[in-house]
Parts: structure tokens; C-alpha cells; sequence
């Protein structure tokens, strides 16, 4: 039973979904192993139910982007690594930050220049741990990692790093982003994997030379898959799978919709209908006065605005649901409200809009991101912190 206080704008969260989703896409990059990626509060969801979901489908793997995510997760997960049977993976610092929190809660990091390294090492002397490493390497999409070149000059400081100073570190994983696997045979993901490749190599050959003192060349994990790479290359490259978009239910994919991928969205953005009103022909909605109605009609007001996440930009082009039927949104989206122009149809005070559903209860994130001319990531995840998240 879910509890509906006022004028608050609830977004539901179906966990049996996201457990849905975390097997479907598990069985499906296997041999590889899922690791759920669950940063930005779970890209809008909300991580502690996210997690437990994931679990539920036996996912052991999480990833974050940013230190402060990896110790919540950690907070939630248990902070003793010692216990611990999760991994926990994050990618994104810069050198002021410092890891010595992450050494002690055993979260894995993500390497991407030689000076990440030196303060990983840092990070572990002064917690007495071994701290476990991926390095990244940017093999085209120009964010953080070693350029091919960067990685071939790092690698002799690599070794020499395991000669100085052995116990500290040990390179578990070698990973890369990809920037177009989305584009089902676009020949750049060919080639990122190819140059990931290459680097595994290098880094293979000083594993071995450091017999054992920087990690097991024979247990280093390769990564490289995101949701739309886990969907649609087989096999799955590599040993592991981060995956986030998808498991939350939404497709990667412009042209193929969730449900023929077998994935069931997750959230749905539902409120209330604050008022209804019968205006005249020729009364304008909203700042600005941007759509005025040709003939009588009426407006309902709906709580929700920008400041729980719906797009501005999607003023005058979206359309929500009441009672199963679709209204546009008319005038531009304000900060907590907006109008429909709901001409005859049976709305009420107080019934229920469905803002974002499944594409068939409501518009789905799809339709919202092709409103405000946007993707589906930036529509879940920019729900506001104002938005109760409800777990059903
Ligand atoms: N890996 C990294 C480094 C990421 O930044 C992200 C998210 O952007 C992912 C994996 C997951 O990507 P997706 O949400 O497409 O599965």
C-alpha cells in the first residue's frame, strides 16, 4: 500500500523489476560477471533499495563513480572488507582526494594517470591495506584513463612501483568506457576493444615480470561492457559487465524499446491533480503565455515541476496520464507545477497523474527524453531530491 501525502510528487520504484532486470542482463553477459553500476543515488532510484534488488538476483559487483557513493555503499553493504563479500569499484577522483577511507572500507579503485597511483599508494601505507586497482585506459571517448601512449610511458613506473614498494597495490582489472556501443556495429567499439586489448598485453607481460608482487596476470579482470555493449555484443567482452541504464529497465537503444529486451522500467513519477478550472477561449497557461486555448476548455494544475526533475524543455510538447488517457502539458513547466489542458475528459481534484511510466501506464522515460531533447539517463537521474522514492 503506498501512502500518498498531499501534493508531494512519489517516485514508486518496483524492486521485483530491477531484480527482473539485474538477472535478465546477468544470464546475458555471461561468462562475464554483472557488475551493477549504482552511482547517482542508483541513477535517480535510490541506492539501498537498488542494492538489496540487485543482491536479490545474486549481482556481488557494484560500481560508483565518485569516493563519497563508494563509502555510502560500503556504509550500506558493511564497511569491514574483512566481511565483506561485495566488491565495490570506483572510478572518479582527482589528486586531492583522499582514498585512505576507501583503503579501509577495501573499495577498489580505478587508476587512470601515475599520479592516481602514488596517491592509491599513499592511501594504503597509511591504512596498513592492500588496496585492489584497475587501471583505465581511454581508448577513444576522451574522459578520464592512460592513452595508449600515457599507459606504454606509465608501465615502467608500474614495475618499478612493485619493486619499491610490494604489498600496497594489486591490479585486479583493466577497464575502458566505450563511446558508441549504442550504435548496434558502429566500427569504433571494434576498435576501442581492440586497443584495450593491446594494453591488457602490456600489462600481462609486467604482471608476469613482477611474479606475483602487482597481482595475478591470470585473474585480471578485462571490462569494458556498459548496457548497450552488454545487450548487444556476443559474446560480452571481458570478465565483467558494468551495467547501469538498463537495469533500471530502460533501453540503451534508440530504435528497440524495453520490453523487447526483455527489461522492465523501474520508476514511475506519479502526483496528484491540485485543481481543475474552466476557462474561457482565449486564456493563456503559464509564464510567458506561451499556449493560449482556442475554446472554452479546462485546465488542471498538477504538482510537479522542474524542481523535482521534469524538463523545462518539455514544455508544450509532453503529455501525462489520468485515468489511463494522455493530456498535454500546456505552457511551460514552472518550478513545482504545470497545466493540462484536459478540454472534456473526466479529471478530478486529487486523481492520480502518472508523469513517467512504462510507455503504456504513462509516457515512458523514452517519450520524456525525446521531449526535452534528451536520453533516458538524464530524465531518471535528474529526478530532484524533493521526490519521495517509494519502494513497491
Ligand atoms: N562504466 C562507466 C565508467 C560509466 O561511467 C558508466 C555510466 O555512465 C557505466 C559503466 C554504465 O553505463 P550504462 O548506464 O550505459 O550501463
Amino acid at each position: 500500500v503506498v501512502s500518498f501525502p498531499g501534493t508531494v510528487v512519489q517516485a514508486r520504484i518496483d524492486t521485483g523489476a530491477i531484480t527482473h532486470n539485474a538477472a535478465t542482463i546477468a544470464a546475458r553477459v555471461a561468462p562475464a560477471t554483472l557488475l551493477s553500476v549504482v552511482k547517482a543515488d542508483a541513477y535517480g532510484h535510490g541506492l539501498a533499495a537498488v542494492v538489496d534488488a540487485c543482491r536479490a538476483a545474486g549481482v556481488a559487483d557494484f560500481g560508483v563513480a565518485t569516493v563519497p557513493e563508494a563509502l555510502q555503499l560500503a556504509a550500506l553493504l558493511g564497511e569491514d572488507p574483512a566481511v565483506r563479500r561485495e566488491r565495490i569499484l570506483c572510478w572518479l577522483y582527482d589528486d586531492r582526494t583522499d582514498l585512505t577511507a576507501c583503503a579501509r572500507a577495501g573499495i577498489e579503485l580505478g587508476v587512470s594517470t601515475a599520479g592516481a597511483l602514488r596517491q592509491v599508494i599513499r592511501a594504503a601505507e597509511a591504512s596498513g591495506r592492500t588496496v585492489r586497482v584497475h587501471l583505465k585506459i581511454d581508448t577513444g571517448l576522451g574522459r578520464n584513463g592512460f592513452t595508449p601512449e600515457a599507459f606504454t610511458a606509465f608501465l615502467p613506473e608500474l614495475a618499478e612501483a612493485a619493486a619499491r614498494t610490494a604489498g600496497p597495490v594489486e591490479v585486479v582489472g583493466i577497464m575502458t568506457h566505450l563511446a558508441n556501443a549504442d550504435v548496434i556495429g558502429d566500427p569504433e567499439t571494434g576498435n576501442q576493444l581492440a586497443v584495450l586489448d593491446r594494453a591488457r598485453e602490456q600489462l600481462v607481460s609486467v604482471l608476469e615480470s613482477a611474479g606475483g608482487a602487482l597481482g595475478d596476470p591470470a585473474a585480471l579482470l578485462v571490462h569494458a561492457a556498459n548496457s548497450p555493449a552488454a545487450l548487444s555484443l556476443d559474446p560480452v567482452p571481458g570478465g565483467l559487465a558494468r551495467v547501469g541504464l538498463s537495469t533500471y529497465g530502460l533501453s540503451p537503444f534508440e530504435g528497440r524499446t524495453a520490453a523487447e529486451l526483455d527489461l522492465r522500467p523501474a520508476m514511475s513519477l506519479v502526483s496528484r491533480v491540485l485543481a481543475v478550472k474552466d476557462v474561457p477561449a482565449g486564456h493563456g497557461a503559464s509564464y510567458g503565455l506561451t499556449y493560449t486555448c482556442t475554446e472554452p476548455t479546462r485546465f488542471a494544475l498538477v504538482a510537479g515541476g522542474y524542481a523535482d526533475g521534469i524538463p523545462r524543455a518539455a514544455s508544450n510538447r509532453a503529455q501525462v496520464s489520468i485515468r489511463g488517457r494522455r493530456y498535454p502539458v500546456v505552457g511551460r513547466v514552472a518550478m513545482d507545477q504545470m497545466i493540462l489542458d484536459i478540454g472534456p475528459g473526466p479529471v478530478e481534484i486529487d486523481d492520480e497523474v502518472v508523469i513517467i511510466g512504462d510507455g503504456t501506464t504513462g509516457p515512458g522515460a523514452e517519450e520524456w527524453a525525446a521531449w526535452a531533447d534528451t536520453v533516458n539517463y538524464e530524465i531518471v537521474t535528474r529526478i530532484g531530491p524533493r521526490v519521495e522514492r517509494v519502494v513497491i
